[in-house]
């Protein structure tokens, strides 16, 4: 399908960002894009990382911490934890090191290794790091859950990913997994993260962190780990359906290294900010494993989002690089820009956005907010690690999603009646696909060996998001191919009708659905909220209409609009559009197990 607004111009504050290398504070990793992407393989990610000693094999656990004691950067700061209640905890690797190692001797003291079942359901904590770093030592196969997630879809994930295994906070264990115990004979063990009442720790099974693992000797010899031996089982975010578990291996932490270096230009004196909660596979990508792969100290903030808190932590610990969501800066630009006035940020030189489109006026706003603008970048639970991005030496186009980064080949590509994949040239949306394999691509779909089977036609990985490639080779995304709207001929993705709607001044967040209409087959619905100041009204409700009319043209532009306090979001912060459509249709509103915030009316 061809792009509908193509022809409409944006706003000139929306146009190009041009990127002046005498401008950058230091140069990036990445100097040339273009080069590195025809020069790269991934045996050079491979040459940047140790390795096991002996040629164990490539340990993702080893390479995030091990490995740089043996390079005198055991007394570096890895970890600088923010706790809720003002408390700080520093964690050197060398600290780091001996603790994973702890845990790794705690499992196998209980008789767990290899292929066992850890899961991690609590919220960011050290230890939180420690138990997956530890896991990973001892070739467990790790799983971060939610830690808001409800009983129900905690026992669906340890029946699935059978958890032999669980590290929990004693609140946690004692609201939401102690009356599932019993429906989970598999799961043996319950560690408990802090000052435990006695009575919990009597029951069978139940350890406390301290005895457990604190006694343990801190030297433990990683066993051989060939690198496709399976690290981490990851639910997907839920958005469009059921949850699904994509299952990974150690070589993945090639992509690691890759884009800590690349995407998110990761120097080892950097100090790196990822707000991702730890049970969405950015909290540990992210979070976890690429900055310790990149040797930088990275902040972990206990708390939830709050602006004046965030700006608080990126002031007072001089951040350096910062990871975050389209969600959350949505919420600070709600506030404006007046929470920032006066504070000094300099330190901070790349920031970064990933989960959601993000708004061309997101990016945008980033400039003016912190004289830096958001640097997007795409990838799935799927994929691993980031696919395309934004990275710094490149010219923003704000809307786009950048560029394929080196390694990853990238298309936007049709399938014909007989199955077959063929790329489409520039400007045609088609579907997303990757050239498969790469090192942190999903092995699997857990329990779910057709729809993994599904995912690859013609050596291609077929994302299920709908893009374009333009001229220059940047892509866009248009929308998840279940969002996509189908109205009077014309296909509309969602993101650029949102897009246009929050350019106006009254509009915090928008989520597009289409409505089944006799004679159109789709008509554009929009749900808005509204920022502070703004009231819900018929002549709003115009305004907006006649905006989005302006800017996208009549046939792309919605017919109606509902004002929402809130839009439905994942725990990750994803716009589910799929459950606006739902309540709208009075359908079934399907698997809700990572809904987070909600708002019916
Ligand atoms: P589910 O697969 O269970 O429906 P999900 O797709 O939201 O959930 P994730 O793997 O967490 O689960 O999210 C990946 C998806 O998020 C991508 O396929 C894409 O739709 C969206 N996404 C991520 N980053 C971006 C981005 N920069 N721009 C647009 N969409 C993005
Ligand atoms: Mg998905």
């Amino acid at each position: 399908m061809a792009s509908q607004t193509k022809d409409v111009a944006a706003p000139a504050h929306l146009a190009r960002i041009v990127k002046d290398p005498a401008a950058f504070v230091r140069p990036p990793h990445l100097a040339d894009p273009a080069a590195e992407r025809a020069r790269f393989r991934w045996d050079d990610a491979r040459a940047w990382l140790d390795g096991l000693p002996g040629g164990g094999g490539l340990n993702i656990a080893h390479e995030a911490v091990d490995r740089h004691l043996g390079h005198g950067r055991g007394g570096r700061t890895a970890i600088r934890w923010i706790g809720k209640s003002g408390g700080r905890r520093d964690l050197s690797y060398a600290d780091l090191a001996a603790a994973s190692s702890r845990f790794a001797n705690a499992l196998a003291s209980l008789g767990l290794g290899a292929g066992d079942g850890v899961f991690v359901l609590m919220g960011r904590l050290p230890e939180l790091h420690v138990a997956m770093l530890g896991a990973l030592k001892a070739r467990a196969v790790v799983t971060p859950l939610f830690s808001a997630f409800g009983p129900e879809p905690i026992a669906t994930r340890c029946e699935m990913g059978d958890a032999r295994l669980i590290v929990t906070t004693p609140e946690l264990y004692a609201r939401k997994l102690r009356a599932l115990r019993e429906r989970l004979p598999r799961l043996a063990h319950v560690v408990l993260v802090g000052e435990a009442p006695p009575a919990l720790l009597d029951e069978p099974g139940v350890h406390a962190w301290a005895a457990l693992v604190e006694s343990q000797p801190a030297q433990w010899t990683i066993p051989p780990t060939p690198p496709d031996a399976p690290s981490l089982l990851h639910f997907t975010s839920g958005t469009t359906g059921r949850p699904k578990g994509a299952q990974h291996v150690h070589e993945a932490v090639l992509a690691h290294a890759m884009t800590g270096r690349y995407a998110l230009d990761l120097h080892d004196d950097d100090v790196y900010w990822c707000t991702a909660d730890p049970g969405w596979v950015t909290g540990t990508s992210y979070g976890v494993i690429a900055p310790l792969v990149s040797g930088v100290t990275s902040i972990v903030v206990e708390a939830e989002f709050d602006a004046a808190t965030w700006y608080d932590v990126l002031e007072r610990e001089r951040v350096s690089v910062w990871y975050t969501a389209p969600t959350a800066i949505r919420m600070m630009m709600r506030l404006g820009t007046e929470p920032l006035a006066g504070r000094d940020l300099s330190a901070l030189r790349f920031m970064a956005s990933v989960g959601e489109p993000l708004n061309p006026e997101a990016v945008v706003w980033g400039q003016q907010a912190f004289g830096l603008p958001f640097h997007d970048n795409w990838w799935q639970t799927e994929t691993g690690g980031i696919m395309i991005a934004n990275v710094p030496a490149l010219d923003i186009k704000p809307g786009s999603m950048g560029q394929p980064l080196p390694g990853v080949t990238a298309a936007v590509v049709q399938r014909d009646a007989d199955g077959h994949v063929h790329r489409l040239g520039p400007g045609v949306d088609g579907e997303l696909a990757l050239k498969a394999p790469w090192p942190s691509m999903m092995r699997g779909y857990l329990h779910e060996e057709a729809r993994y089977a599904k995912c690859f036609v013609d050596g291609w990985y077929l994302s299920g998001d709908l893009a374009r490639c333009d001229e220059d080779g940047y892509f866009w995304f248009v929308g998840r191919a279940d969002d996509v709207i189908k109205s009077a001929g014309h296909l509309i993705g969602p993101f650029e009708v949102e897009s246009a709607l929050i350019e106006h001044p009254a509009v915090a967040e928008a989520g597009v659905i289409g409505i089944p209409d006799p004679t159109v087959g789709e008509v554009v619905k929009a749900f808005v909220a509204l920022k502070p100041g703004f009231e819900a009204s018929e002549a709003l409700e115009r305004e907006l209409l006649g905006h989005a009319r302006k800017r996208l043209g009549a046939a792309v532009a919605p017919k109606s609009i509902a004002f929402r306090g809130n839009l439905p979001k994942t725990r990750s912060g994803k716009i589910m559009r799929r459950l606006l459509k739902a309540r709208e249709l009075g359908l079934p509103e399907g698997d809700l197990s990572t809904l987070e915030s909600d708002d019916k009316q």
